[in-house]
């Protein structure tokens, strides 16, 4: 570490969040330091693996220039795969804007994806130093001066040592450990407001990936999965398709997983099983496994961004929308923002909270902060209405199947079976209730 511990600003972690405000700070003449309490930036995170280029693009407006892109694929089809216990509806989208440049969207590993990042950051002038875990913020009278981390002050004592910054941003990610002892928000979240999700990355043999999904070389596929991929529970998979690999993956609230006495490897498990998985996913090596929690807590559990010389980015204030796969790039937005505000207190020489609230009110403007409005009931919603996950993707696999396959039926016969069908899963007026619930949610009433 450094021989004097005061820096213009201190980060911790070294996520999105934190390497984007860290970077924004930087770009602008303050002294910053980043501390990570990982290997390297990225080397403890885990994401599905969608990237919007946007948001890299608002931190690296070269980025196409770069010899080699941090990312795997360029995403050229996406949507949801409904799942059957043995079948699979595909309603994916492609078109020819997803092929002009810059694509909207690359699948990533976060390994690859963030040591990049911190690069940038480098070259930037903040000093990344990983390995180093933040145990406390330094704290007078409510005013956050700095952190104390897991090192000794000097190789003599037995102090740990402080870090001091008139600004201490905190990107920890999901955990937000230090956001309440910043006193930003009041309480640990509950296994309602976050979802766990598994993950495995399965290497295919040269070529498979293509050939399995239908794909060039230069094309992507991102979908999300739905119905037995989570076993009719709200939440939800994902198969995103990498330069040789794939990544599969699935998540649910950590309530369902503790109620039912799920077990998150055997849902995967599940998902790898199911015959068009297992079709698709033959032969494959898996090359990495992990699991890690999202924030779903929402607009209700949003804590305050920022206080007396602190402010929280990405992760730590919850700023991710599941519906969309978006989180790192809330993430990178906000670091921005908080960045932005950081330099304005320097600049002022007034590291308060009134001049800190510029991020707070940048944030409001933003469509982040509209979008949490927005979906505020997503998890009421999500919970009253299981039938979404566990019935219509069943139902939906099954007319098709009788539709489709002509079987010396009278057509007739065919469609009192599918009418029939619906009758008994889901019934006319259940059909009516829940096409107007989430005409309802959907119009944010
Ligand atoms: C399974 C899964 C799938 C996802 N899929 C997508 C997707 O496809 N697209 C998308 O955009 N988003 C996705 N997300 C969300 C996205 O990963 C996050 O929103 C994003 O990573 C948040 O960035 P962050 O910097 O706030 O936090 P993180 O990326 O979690 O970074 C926090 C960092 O802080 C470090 N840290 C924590 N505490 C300390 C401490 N005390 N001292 C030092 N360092 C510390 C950690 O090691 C870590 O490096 C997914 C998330 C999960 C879990």
């Amino acid at each position: 570490m450094s021989n004097s511990f005061r820096y213009d600003v201190v980060v911790v972690g070294g996520g999105p969040a934190g390497l984007s405000a860290a970077m924004t700070c930087a770009r602008h003449g303050l002294s910053v330091i980043l501390l990570e309490r990982g290997r390297f930036a990225g080397a403890k995170n885990l994401f599905g693996g969608v990237v919007y280029t946007e948001s890299v693009l608002s931190l690296a407006p070269d980025l196409f220039s770069e010899k080699r892109l941090p990312f795997e694929r360029p995403v050229t089809e996406e949507g949801w795969w409904l799942l059957s216990e043995d079948g699979v509806v595909k309603i994916t989208h492609t078109e020819k804007g997803l092929y002009e440049k810059p694509p909207r969207a690359y699948t990533a590993f976060r390994a690859r994806f963030d040591p990049w990042l911190a690069q940038k950051a480098e070259e930037a002038g903040v000093l990344v130093i990983p390995k180093v875990k933040v145990l406390d913020l330094i704290c007078a009278n409510g005013k956050v001066s700095g952190v104390l981390v897991d090192r000794p002050r000097d190789w003599e004592s037995s102090e740990l040592a402080e870090v001091r910054a008139p600004v201490t941003i905190i990107s920890e990610g999901v955990n937000r450990l230090l956001t309440q002892k910043a006193g930003l928000i009041p309480r640990d979240f509950t296994p309602e407001e976050v979802a766990l999700s598994v993950k495995e990355v399965i290497q295919l043999p040269k070529g498979e990936v293509e050939k399995r999904f239908g794909l060039s070389e230069d094309e992507g596929l991102a979908v999300e999965l739905l119905g037995e991929a989570t076993l009719g529970f709200p939440g939800s998979g994902f198969l995103y398709t990498n330069t040789t690999s794939v990544s599969l993956g699935v998540g649910l609230f950590l309530s369902d997983f503790a109620e039912k006495g799920l077990k998150p490897y055997e849902l995967l498990e599940n998902l790898k099983k199911h015959p068009v998985m297992a079709r698709l996913l033959s032969g494959g090596e898996t090359l990495e496994y992990g699991a890690h929690l999202i924030p779903e807590w929402g607009l209700e559990g949003l804590p305050r961004l920022c206080g007396e010389g602190v402010m929280v980015v990405g992760d730590a204030a919850g700023l991710v929308n599941p519906l969309f796969r978006e989180g790192t790039n809330l993430a990178i937005y906000s670091g921005i923002m908080a960045g932005k505000a950081a330099v304005f207190a320097h600049e002022k020489g007034d590291f308060g909270h009134e001049t800190l609230k510029l991020y707070e009110e940048a944030f409001r403007e933003s469509y982040i902060y509209r979008d949490l409005k927005y979906f505020r009931r997503l998890k009421k919603f999500l919970r009253e209405n299981r039938s979404l996950f566990a019935d219509y993707p069943e139902i939906i696999n099954r007319v098709l199947h009788l539709y489709l396959s002509a079987q010396g039926r009278a057509k007739e016969e065919v469609f009192q079976e599918i009418f029939g069908l619906f009758r008994k899963r889901r019934g006319l007026t259940g059909l009516l209730r829940d096409f107007v619930k989430t005409f309802r949610f959907f119009k944010g009433w």
